[in-house]
């Protein structure tokens, strides 16, 4: 040793000694952090990536990376040697001068290669470093050689052997150092691959200088004039000057490599990790990477989240230790694992080749907000929102059930079939907020009357049904119907107002009534419909014939809806009389429909169906035009009354339409009267109040029709702007009987009175009749008596045109 320190004091030129050290650390560090592990896959992924920009097969920086080291020894080598003075004149052998470089690079990249094709066996990573030590060890004693100076020059054998042994072991353990898959970016670790790289380029260069020193300290110079003189070969300026640039150049391309790979390569890599990171943490599912042995590797921190584990606690650890442990078994056979932390999630895995070796990324997927959900969807499906009662499907089903069990067990159930009477106008007056409240407060009223063991549920509107199974049916039912209507009679409250409804029910029995669920469900309909044709507010049991008349009402229905665009409807005038002078003031306009095969159908059949299907609105506005265009040809401006039903009125744009109606037919809006019944008033007080205010509005008049047969009190009807009260017929046909009709039309024209209001009687068909009206201070009568309602044809001399006028009339309208 003694021996080594010597020649480095004191025959080294301290300062090129330190620029061969600086070089040497360069090339080692270029070695070391250069090579990567050869993963062609991500290779070719990544020039894919950056397109032409890429670097080459997975050999190049790895070949590189040795020839660097070997090149850079070589500098060392020499540029060391220029620091060691022999005392004698020395030049250089160019032959041996370039084999030696040769021998140090092409060895160096030989020995990275080998230590890249580690993943076929570890053993290759120190061999690689072998190959590599042994080449720059061979470079420096043909470098050795390659020394001319007038002397002997000898090694001692056994420091020269170390020299060897060292530069060979030393590299060794460097390139074993440098293990491939810690050249990755480590996410968790950044700092450890640099370590392992600093580590791996300091062992390079202690194999350097450790084989240069080692084997300078095993050289001696004997002076000796005999030996070839020194001038042949390159003198030593040459030599600095070519060390310098192959130095420059190797480091150069060695770092211009490193350079571009830290742009696109590292960097990218970096990035992409953290991308890829963001997208885990940002994704629904948590991430695990799971190495072979099924240990976790890495995490999301969503992961963390799910298990409720902090990181560290988690990585190294065996993933199924993370679920729960009946499912750890058979973990990736289930479709869905409850983890440890009680949260159940969804696993999905997928092999990935990473630096490391081949890993399993976990996918876990949050299941609690989706069973949450499907829970509650199952819940919506078979729940009404609103109320909470059962839905349509729930009752089907329930029906199947009950039927199944009746069919086995042989007993009976009922269906009832309810529908609120009136629940509309509660919505329309008092907003939706309130008509829910209403409903749902049937639905707690529905669910206390009935057992446990019943159904309720709500079809959808003001539609429910109670599926009673029970003992003793039919009274058990009839009972239960009983019970449903007087509870759901009680008055309703709306939160600042109050409403009372009535129910309308229909029941059917199973077996009895319906073979099928279906069948047992429409003839429940079936029933309630009658109940409600009936006038509703009651119930009635399911029986055969209410079938047979449902199917003529469906027919009846279908074809008024038709009957206008068939041209089958007409108009009937019925004349209106003062009852004093018989002096005829105006018409009341009445719906006729000649069917083809029903002949003349009575609108007390036809309007209700007309009505219940909504079909009255399109008719309505063909009798208001037709009554208007017809009245606005008579020379006379009698009066025109025209019936509208409450459907009509209730469209928003009601008073409009009649506004067009009269602009377009040209009739003054004084000789129109519009006739009203109570109906409108009950289910719709505040808005059929603005409608009639606007109608007024249009200066036409409004009679209040079939006075006497509702319900509404006088205060209530003194607030509407009725310019005219109609006695119903029904009073009059007894009024000259000594019976309560006549002390009934004395109250009505007494009522009238206290309104200021005139009044018209209707129905007049005796003089005795008319002269008690008379008597009693009615201003005007309608009636057989005055009139029978006729085609207008029977008026054309009333009105103000003979045959011959009429057609003067007709074509000055035209
Ligand atoms: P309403 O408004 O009370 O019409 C009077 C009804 O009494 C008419 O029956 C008329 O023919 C009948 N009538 C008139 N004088 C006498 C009489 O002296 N004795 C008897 N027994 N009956 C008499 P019609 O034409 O069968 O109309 C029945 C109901 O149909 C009407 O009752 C009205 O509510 C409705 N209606 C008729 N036309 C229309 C219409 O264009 N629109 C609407 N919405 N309803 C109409
Ligand atoms: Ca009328
Ligand atoms: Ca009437």
């Amino acid at each position: 040793m003694t021996r080594i320190f010597g020649c480095l004091t004191e025959r080294h030129d301290p300062l090129t000694v330190a620029i061969a050290a600086a070089i040497c650390l360069a090339a080692a560090l270029a070695a070391a952090l250069l090579p990567q592990a050869g993963n062609q896959a991500r290779d070719r992924a990544r020039r894919q990536a950056r397109g032409r920009a890429g670097l080459g097969g997975a050999w190049v920086r790895p070949a590189l990376a040795g020839a660097t080291l070997g090149g850079g020894a070589w500098s060392t080598h020499f540029l060391a040697l220029l620091a060691y003075d022999s005392g004698l004149p020395t030049t250089y052998d160019p032959g041996s001068t370039v084999l030696s470089a040769l021998v140090a690079s092409l060895g160096g990249a030989a020995g990275f290669l080998i230590w890249s094709r580690a993943a076929a066996g570890a053993w290759l990573r120190p061999l690689g470093g072998a190959v590599a030590g042994l080449s720059v060890a061979a470079m420096h004693y043909l470098g050795m050689a390659a020394l001319q100076l007038p002397g002997r020059v000898t090694h001692e054998p056994w420091l020269a052997a170390v020299s060897v042994l060292l530069a060979a072991g030393l590299a060794a353990l460097a390139l074993d150092v440098l293990r491939p898959d810690v050249l990755r970016p480590n996410l968790l670790r950044p700092g450890a691959a640099l370590a392992r790289r600093l580590g791996a380029a300091g062992l390079l260069l202690l194999s350097v200088v450790s084989l240069h020193f080692t084997g300078m300290g095993a050289v001696e110079v004997w002076p000796d004039p005999l030996a070839a003189a020194a001038g042949a070969g390159m003198p030593r300026p040459l030599l600095a000057a070519i060390v310098v640039t192959g130095t420059a150049g190797v480091l150069a391309a060695g770092l211009a490599v490193l350079a571009i790979e830290a742009r696109l390569g590292a960097a990218a890599e970096m990035a992409e990790a953290e991308r890829l990171r963001h997208l885990a943490d940002a994704a629904f599912e948590a991430l695990a990477v799971v190495d072979e042995a099924g240990r976790i590797t890495d995490s999301s921190s969503r992961l963390g989240a799910l298990t409720g584990l902090p990181r560290e606690a988690m990585l190294g650890a065996e993933f199924t230790a993370l679920l729960r442990e009946e499912d750890r078994a058979h973990a990736w056979e289930m479709p869905q694992v409850v983890l440890a932390s009680g949260v159940p999630v969804e696993l999905h895995r997928r092999a990935m080749e990473t630096g490391g070796g081949p890993r399993t990324v976990v996918a876990l997927r949050d299941l609690r907000e989706r069973l949450e959900s499907e829970s509650r969807i199952r819940h919506l499906a078979h729940h009404d929102t609103l109320t909470g009662l059962g839905n349509r499907a729930q009752m089907m089903q329930r029906l199947e059930e009950e039927r199944s069990r009746a069919d086995r067990t042989g007993a009976a159930f009922a269906l009832l079939y309810l529908d609120l009477d009136r629940f509309k106008p509660v919505n329309d007056v008092h907003g939706h907020a309130a008509g829910d409240r209403l409903l749902q407060q049937v639905a707690d009223r529905l669910r206390d009357s009935v057992r446990p063991t019943d159904l309720c549920a709500r079809l959808g509107g003001d539609e429910f049904v109670v599926i009673q199974s029970a003992a003793g049916l039919p009274e058990a039912a009839q009972g239960l119907a009983e019970r449903l209507a007087a509870r759901l009679s009680e008055p309703f409250d709306l939160g600042d107002a109050e409403a009372s409804i009535s129910s309308s029910i229909g029941i059917a029995l199973y077996p009895t009534d319906a073979g099928s669920s279906g069948e047992l469900l429409r003839a429940a309909d079936v029933a309630l419909y009658r109940v409600k044709e009936g006038g509703r507010g009651s119930f009635a049991f399911f029986q055969a014939e209410m079938d047979r008349d449902l199917r003529r009402r469906r027919a009846l229905e279908r074809e008024v809806r038709l009957a206008p665009a068939r041209g089958q409807l007409s108009l009937a005038w019925q004349p209106q009389a003062e009852t004093g002078t018989g002096e005829i003031t105006g018409f009341e306009v009445l719906l006729r429909w000649n069917h083809p095969e029903r002949g003349s159908v009575p609108p007390d059949v036809f309007i209700p169906v007309a009505e219940a299907s909504g079909a009255i609105i399109p008719i309505g506005h063909w009798v208001l035009r037709a009554a208007c265009e017809e009245a606005a040809s008579w020379p006379r401006p009698l009066r025109v009354a025209v019936n509208v039903s409450a459907l009509q009125v209730q469209q928003p744009d009601f008073p409009a339409q009649v506004a067009r109606v009269l602009e377009e037919t040209g009739l003054d809006a004084g000789r129109l009267e519009l006739e009203i019944t109570e109906t409108l008033l009950i289910s719709d007080t505040e808005r059929a109040l603005g409608t009639l205010r606007a109608l007024k509005e249009l200066g036409l008049r409004l009679s209040l029709d079939d006075f006497g047969t509702g319900y509404s009190s006088l205060g209530t009807l003194r607030a509407f702007p009725f310019d005219k009260l109609k006695i119903d017929r029904s009073f009059v046909r007894h009024m000259t009987e000594d019976g309560p009709s006549g002390g009934m039309v004395h109250a009505i024209l007494g009522l009238s009175r206290a309104m200021e209001l005139p009044v018209v009687a209707e129905g007049v068909e005796t003089e005795a009749q008319r002269a008690l009206l008379g008597a009693a201070l009615c201003e005007e009568v309608q009636g057989y008596l005055i009139g029978r309602p006729q085609p207008i044809e029977a008026f054309d001399e009333l009105v103000g045109r003979g045959p011959a006028t009429a057609q003067v009339v007709d074509r000055g309208a035209a």
